[in-house]
């Protein structure tokens, strides 16, 4: 009960109105001990000091709305997090990783009385993949005879290093309006890989279910010349094809079209062209012909577009071929061997007929919906607190793991984290993420629940 009132209300002070965007996200990564923990506390002021009043909160939150000179801010504190002392390093890099992928700027934090350490070289080669604004603060840097050693951390090649004392507040205004300068207006996390233009379809299937009678059908009048090069004999790779009066962009047609007859590593080609199609792609229409059994090859093929966490729309193709016996053994085929996409939409066609050819459209923006959806924080908790509180976690050796907080660290495809008192039973997982789906849609999209354990 405590629980869910804690997770309904641990939200309230959070943002969430699409139309005026989400607050920047500013991450504070560092190894245990350089004083993350004292420097969230600092940056929050005031408002942690009410927060601290409860005791046992303080230490369970996660990310916290903040604020500096009237700008909103959202602060993801990684300081509580525990690690096992096998493969420290890589655990903490790994905090760190997901610390940055949820941020719009990241704050490093190194003790400066203590030096760069082989744990802050861990952090620092993840770091510099990423291409987000990073901050490099020495803290404890009490008074002025610490400045040399921060002044030492310029050798790590990341900028400035900023002197803080986040024990006594010395160098924390600097740095907050160094802080603000780097973080956008609103969160830009959502939209950094959006490319924007025509929505990228992947048309995929083994050999002979229909792609390329599909292809023809679907463009028919309908196909976009899109800047034609006068005197170009090359094949364009992709086709943009106006369905429901937008246009899309079928990725990689080129291969659909120039049918190869490869005797040796056919497969392996058409294996990596699928792949590659997917990896263009936003989202995979997987094709699969109803007049012959689902073969291991559909069943790869499916699998490869679910792993490439794209939005995915089965079509089941040659529809006019379907007599009464297949009928019922293709009912078997999807409850036994499709039970898994069972989240995905399911169109049946006839790419001969152009038959309920219309219907893929549809279905695509569903996927695609799903996908691209974001459940706010303050929603995403509050469908926690709710579910814990009627269906708990079951007691484990007297002990209960708890949900403490839960984020959609990230869309396209949706992947949640949640933040935990112990490891979540993988059939409890499971659970949540059906509960998910049933409260919030996701038809169409793959979805994740990663847990973050604090012990
Ligand atoms: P975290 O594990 O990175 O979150 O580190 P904590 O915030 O828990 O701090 C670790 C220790 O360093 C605590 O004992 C803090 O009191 C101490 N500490 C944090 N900031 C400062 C500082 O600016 N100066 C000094 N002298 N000690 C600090
Ligand atoms: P691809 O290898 O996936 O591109 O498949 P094709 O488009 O070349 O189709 C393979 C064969 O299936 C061809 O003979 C098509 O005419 C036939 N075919 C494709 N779609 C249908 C359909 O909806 N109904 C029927 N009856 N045949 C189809």
């Amino acid at each position: 009960e405590e629980d869910a009132a804690l997770l309904a209300g641990l939200d309230a002070g959070f943002e969430d109105d699409d139309e005026a965007g989400l607050d920047p996200v500013l991450a504070i990564v560092g190894r245990p001990n350089v004083g993350k923990s004292t420097l969230v506390n600092r940056i929050l002021g005031r408002r942690e000091a009410v927060v601290e009043d409860t005791p046992g909160v303080t230490r369970d939150r996660v990310m916290y709305p903040a604020e500096w000179n009237g700008r909103n801010f959202t602060l993801v504190d990684t300081g509580g997090w525990e690690f096992d002392a096998k493969g420290i390093h890589q655990r903490v890099a790994e905090q760190a990783e997901l610390a940055v992928e949820l941020a719009d700027a990241v704050l490093f934090v190194v003790d400066a009385t203590v030096g760069v350490t082989a744990m802050d070289e861990s952090m620092m080669k993840m770091l510099r993949r990423t291409k987000k604004p990073i901050i490099l603060v020495g803290n404890k840097a009490d008074d002025q005879r610490t400045d040399s050693d921060v002044a030492t951390l310029w050798g790590l090649g990341l900028g400035e290093p900023w002197a803080v004392s986040a024990q006594h507040g010395r160098g924390v205004a600097d740095l907050l309006d160094r802080i603000m300068e780097v973080l956008p207006e609103f969160s830009e996390v959502e939209t950094t890989d959006r490319r924007g233009g025509p929505r990228r379809v992947a048309l995929i299937g083994r050999p002979n279910v229909g792609k390329s009678s599909l292809l023809n059908k679907l463009a028919g009048s309908n196909r976009v010349v899109v800047d034609p090069l006068a005197g170009t004999t090359r094949d364009p790779v992709d086709e943009f094809i106006e369905l429901g009066d937008r246009t899309w962009r079928f990725v990689d047609t080129a291969g659909i079209r120039r049918r190869q007859h490869m005797a040796q590593g056919a497969d392996f080609y058409a294996s990596l062209r699928t792949q590659a199609a997917l990896e263009k792609a936003e989202v995979a229409v997987v094709l699969l012909a109803v007049d012959e059994v689902l073969s291991e090859q559909d069943v790869r093929i499916l699998q490869l577009a679910i792993e490439s966490g794209r939005a995915l729309v089965l079509a089941f193709n040659k529809w006019d071929l379907l007599d009464d016996e297949r009928r019922r053994y293709l009912e078997r085929e999807i409850e036994q061997d499709l039970a898994h996409v069972e989240w995905a939409p399911r169109v049946n066609i006839s790419a001969k007929t152009g038959w309920h050819k219309d219907r893929l459209v549809p279905a695509l923006d569903t996927a695609l919906e799903s996908w691209d959806k974001r459940i706010p924080t303050g929603r995403l908790n509050a469908f926690l607190g709710e579910l814990v509180a009627a269906h708990p976690h079951p007691l484990r050796g007297g002990k209960q793991p708890r949900i403490l907080f839960g984020t959609q660290a990230s869309s396209r495809p949706p992947k949640f984290v949640l933040f935990t008192t112990g490891f979540l039973d993988p059939g409890y997982r499971r659970f949540i993420t059906r509960r998910l789906r049933e409260t919030f849609g996701f038809e169409g999209t793959p979805i994740e629940v990663s847990m973050r354990v604090r012990e």
